[in-house]
């Protein structure tokens, strides 16, 4: 398969072109604007006819959009690209809006428009609207977690411009019979995910003897799911997934902010002793800051649908998963420092 990837170099879009790629039987365009949270050096490949082409592109563009669908024809689209940190989105929601929202709308515009013109290719050409959780809203302790019949409720500008964006994807579905495919998926943790995020900012800032900030009190939960176990979802959701469906996808574990902050302290103990004189541990550099606005408490995915039709199930455990990305993290100082220094910006 031609497969378009749109924000192949960040931290879930390189997973996948690296994943796609290492099967050696499809050929991958990787369409990216390389905001600062792209980062080619995720994937460190060059152009190979047949096999991997970027393009460095805003997913806005009517014009490069319908100029790279007309050049390479593909087969179908995984649709990532994202400002995707809610943080970043309470402080600045426009390029939410812009992106997440009139970009997605861009992209099925151009689908739409070449799928008119390419009549034969419609039966088998799938867009995979790769989105979040969030869309749900928050769920008290004692609710059922989200399934795909939840009504959205979103709390942050990130969340909202996400449930915007699949709203259209499935409008298009239902006017125009786009063949389209939505997938809500918990959070994700893994190598290469851009400091900003939890886990690579205690990571970093433990690692840096920094003050590592939990908001509020930590309580917040959230149901962690690997990196790989996500890509292998969005694999079998392209391939056997039924058009205008939606899967929630989830890791069935729960875990409280500040627990898993405790556990990479605990790991970076083990591995990484600190040689400072002014702490024993990395836990005492928690540090509790004010909450976020809006903060929602607690996601919890019910992952039955793509279990029982897609016969899809998390294979990483929390406790090896989280162990090798503390480890990745050590291990690859270069990838995070660079980041820093912004050197690894090729515009
Ligand atoms: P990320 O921020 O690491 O990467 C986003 C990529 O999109 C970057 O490479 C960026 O350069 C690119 N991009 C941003 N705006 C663009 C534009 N206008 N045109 C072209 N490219 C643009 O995000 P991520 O964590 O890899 O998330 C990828 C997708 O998965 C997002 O749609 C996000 O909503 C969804 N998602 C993420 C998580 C998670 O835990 N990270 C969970 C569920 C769903």
């Amino acid at each position: 398969m031609k497969i378009l990837i749109t924000g192949g170099a960040g931290f879930i879009g390189s997973a996948l072109v690296r994943k796609l790629l290492s099967q050696d039987k499809h050929t991958v365009i990787n369409v990216d604007k390389l905001t600062y949270a792209g980062n080619l050096e995720s994937l460190n490949l060059k152009d190979q006819e047949n096999k991997y082409h970027f393009h460095q592109s805003d997913i806005c563009s009517n014009k490069d959009m319908r100029e790279i669908f007309d050049h390479y024809k593909p087969d179908s689209i995984m649709h990532l690209a994202a400002e995707s940190h809610v943080d970043k989105s309470i402080g600045g929601p426009e390029s939410f809006i812009q992106t997440n929202i009139f970009g997605t709308f861009n992209l099925l515009e151009v689908v739409r428009e070449y799928l008119n013109r390419h009549k034969k290719a419609k039966k088998d050409f799938r867009f995979l609207h790769i989105s979040t959780d969030e869309v749900y809203g928050d769920l008290a302790i004692d609710d059922e977690p989200f399934n795909e019949r939840n009504a959205y409720a979103p709390s942050s500008p990130y969340s909202s411009s996400k449930a915007s964006s699949d709203h259209l994807v499935r409008a298009w579905h239902r006017t125009y019979g786009l063949p389209i495919l939505i997938t809500n998926c918990s959070n994700n943790y893994g190598p290469f995910q851009f400091p900003e995020k939890l886990i690579p900012n205690t990571i970093i800032s433990a690692l840096q003897g920094e003050p590592i900030p939990v908001y509020g009190t930590g309580e917040q939960i959230r149901d962690w799911l690997h990196v790989d176990d996500h890509i292998e979802a969005l694999l079998r959701t392209l391939e056997k997934g039924k058009i205008g469906e939606t899967y929630n996808i989830g890791g069935g574990n729960e875990i409280k902010n500040i627990e898993v902050v405790t556990r990479i302290c605990n790991l970076l103990d083990e591995f990484n002793p600190t040689k400072s004189d002014h702490i024993n541990s990395h836990e005492e550099l928690i540090e509790f800051v004010e909450d976020r606005p809006g903060h929602d408490k607690r996601y919890a995915i019910d992952n039955n649908k793509i279990k029982r039709e897609l016969n899809w199930r998390p294979v990483k455990n929390f406790k090896h998963g989280i162990e090798e990305t503390v480890l990745w993290y050590l291990k690859n100082p270069n990838w995070w420092k660079r980041i820093f220094s912004e050197e690894y910006r090729i515009t």
